[in-house]
């Protein structure tokens, strides 16, 4: 059975304007497969990401994961957004442990979950720092590490190094590749940009630009050399 299920989802925003952001949308993603879900801008990438994370209901049509039915965000869940969204007043070790402090999370050495998580996103000896002294990069490391921390079967990710250099993507493009084979965790990944989609992904599922389009989602295996 699939890890996340997505049959037949539509979202519509009813503001000033009405907006149908999502129409009829289907997706599978199978345990321990790395799926990018590209397509273009106003595509309703973020959209599909935040509503399989749980932080926002559908309009109509269902959403599974790990078997039961999505009402919010869960444990079985990390999230890691562009902007970092790490915790300003909270350290490297701080961030990392917030994972640990949900009270579904009953993990018997925290201290040494935190230690590991630091260590396997390459952060030993920068545990007592804050946000605002990071790079970009180390940043974004530090999000893998807290999205980790309840070692979710899921790790969800929404345009991850799309505030990051060129270069220091690869690298973290390389380390992503490195924790998903470690962790052999289930990953939803949303990029604009195929080039990194063909780098990470086992499985692209491109989302049409229209919602009216009768194809909405177009997936394509990809060959890892
Ligand atoms: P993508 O991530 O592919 O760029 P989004 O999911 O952000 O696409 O947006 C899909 C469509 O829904 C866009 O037309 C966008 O303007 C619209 N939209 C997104 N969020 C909202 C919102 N909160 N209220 C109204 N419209 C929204
Ligand atoms: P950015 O995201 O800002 O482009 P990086 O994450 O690659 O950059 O980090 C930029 C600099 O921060 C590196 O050149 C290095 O000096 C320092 N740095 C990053 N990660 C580490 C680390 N794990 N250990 C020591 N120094 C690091």
């Amino acid at each position: 059975t699939p890890v996340i299920e997505v049959s037949g989802v539509s979202k519509r925003y009813d503001n000033r304007q009405t907006v149908d952001a999502l129409r009829d949308v289907s997706l599978t993603v199978e345990d321990g497969e790395f799926v990018c879900l590209v397509g273009p801008s106003g595509c309703g990438k973020t959209t599909l990401f935040r509503i399989v994370a749980g932080l926002e209901p559908p309009t109509s049509g269902d959403v599974f994961v790990t078997g039961s039915p999505v009402t919010g965000p869960g444990i079985d869940r990390g999230m890691v957004f562009q902007e970092y969204n790490l915790f300003p007043w909270r350290t490297v070790e701080g961030n990392v442990r917030f994972g640990l402090e949900q009270p579904a999370c009953d993990c018997p050495d925290c201290t040494a979950r935190v230690e590991e998580l630091i260590d396997l996103v390459g952060l030993t000896g920068f545990e007592d720092a804050y946000p605002k002294e990071l790079s970009g990069g180390m940043k974004q490391r530090v999000a893998v590490a807290r999205a980790l921390a309840v070692d979710p079967e899921i790790l969800l990710l929404d345009e991850p190094f799309g505030s990051i250099d060129a270069q220091t993507r690869d690298h973290l493009q390389r380390e992503l590749l490195d924790i998903w084979q470690e962790t052999e965790k289930t990953i939803l990944f949303v990029t604009h940009e195929i080039e990194e989609a063909v780098t990470l992904a086992d499985r692209i599922v491109v989302l049409g630009s229209n919602p009216d389009d009768s194809i909405t989602t177009v997936d394509i295996d990809v060959e890892r050399p």
